[in-house]
């Protein structure tokens, strides 16, 4: 069975700008952002610092800049930072915490839960005693939800607890905030609950909203200044934004959609369970399935229509607003047919 129509499950990031974000970009108010603030990136910087708690925000073009920013901003050269192990900034931003702002990764084993540290971990590599050409540990790098363990949910006095530990240890505090959208909505928490004693914060409007690029990170006012003029060195500055500002601004409104997705993800993870596949219960909209072969699992489904990636020891499957419920439904019945034998003639 061949079928013309793709669901792409890849990840959130398919999701593409519709007619009315389309309208709100072509009749966004600008200005010259790189010369004196454009007035609608203006607006979403003010909007998204309010609600992330934050004293003022900067738009950057993607939350790989947002990190290396704070990065380049928090580190000098050689310093420690400490990470969830598999965070997105040790592996899939190339290095760029070492190769642009010198830092030397710790990771930190999940002892928790799935993507989850833990406060006592924090505290050891931040205290430990040493002589005087041991490393300096700087930073503590935060990530909420964690992608890779499976968009899996760090709650708010877990979060406390974790700032706690390296504020006492003198510890900065950046939030790769990607997703911390979705870790909101799944926790019925405001978004400000999260930040909760960081320095700084980055979070993707490219991600299950709809936005075609942009990012934000987010911090004191004087760490903004200084990371307006790093985005600037790193080629980040845009002149007339608001037009990637007002898909940003549209973007924020829609945050309470992505209960559908987790509930689409649910929905997922039960139908794959359901057909025999070994799959854990999605905390938000990530579904992770183990396989014992990924390469021939992604193959199988690339051939019914549906597409996913591969993860270590399984495949990847992200619900989003442009695969609502009846293409989760319709995946679910593509692999049950896959699987099972055809029917005799
Ligand atoms: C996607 C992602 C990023 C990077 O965002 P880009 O816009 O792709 O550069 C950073 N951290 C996490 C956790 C992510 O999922």
């Amino acid at each position: 069975m061949t079928y013309a129509r793709r669901i792409d499950l890849r990840s959130d990031t398919v999701t593409q700008p519709d007619e009315t974000m389309r309208v709100a970009m072509s009749s966004a108010q600008v200005g010259d952002d790189v010369l004196d603030h454009d007035p609608t990136m203006r607006r979403l910087e003010e909007e998204t610092a309010a609600r992330l708690g934050m004293d003022a925000a900067l738009w950057v073009p993607s939350g790989t800049m947002g990190n290396v920013i704070a990065m380049v901003i928090h580190l000098r050269r050689g310093d420690r930072f400490l990470a969830p192990r598999a965070a997105h900034v040790l592996e899939a931003e190339l290095g760029s915490s070492a190769w642009l702002a010198g830092g030397m990764p710790q990771p930190l084993e999940w002892t928790v839960g799935p993507g989850r540290i833990n406060p006592e971990d924090v505290r050891a590599y931040a205290t430990q005693s040493s002589p005087y050409y041991a490393l300096t540990t700087r930073l503590l790098c935060l990530e909420n939800t964690h992608n890779f363990a499976g968009g899996t949910v760090t709650p708010p006095d877990e979060h406390a607890r974790l700032v706690s530990a390296a504020r006492e240890a003198g510890l900065l505090v950046h939030l790769d905030g990607a997703r911390l959208w979705n870790a909101s909505v799944a926790l019925g928490v405001p978004p400000a609950a999260l930040t909760v004693g960081v320095d700084t914060v980055q979070v993707c409007l490219s991600k299950g909203l709809g936005a075609p690029v942009g990012s934000v990170v987010a911090g004191s006012r004087s760490f903004v200044k200084e990371a307006r003029r790093v985005r600037k060195m790193l080629g980040g500055g845009v002149r007339q934004g608001g037009v990637l500002a007002a898909a940003g601004l549209l973007a924020l409104e829609r945050i309470d959609d992505l209960a559908a997705d987790h509930a689409n993800a649910a929905l997922l993870a039960e139908g794959l369970a359901g057909l025999g596949w070994e799959v854990g219960r999605p905390e938000t909209n990530i579904v992770i399935a183990a396989v014992p072969d990924v390469a021939s699992t992604l193959t199988a489904l690339e051939r019914v229509g549906v597409l996913a990636t591969a993860v270590p020891g399984g495949v990847r499957f992200v619900t989003h607003r442009d695969a609502p419920e009846l293409d989760v439904a319709e995946a679910l019945r593509r692999i049950s047919a896959a699987q099972s034998p055809a029917p005799a003639a």
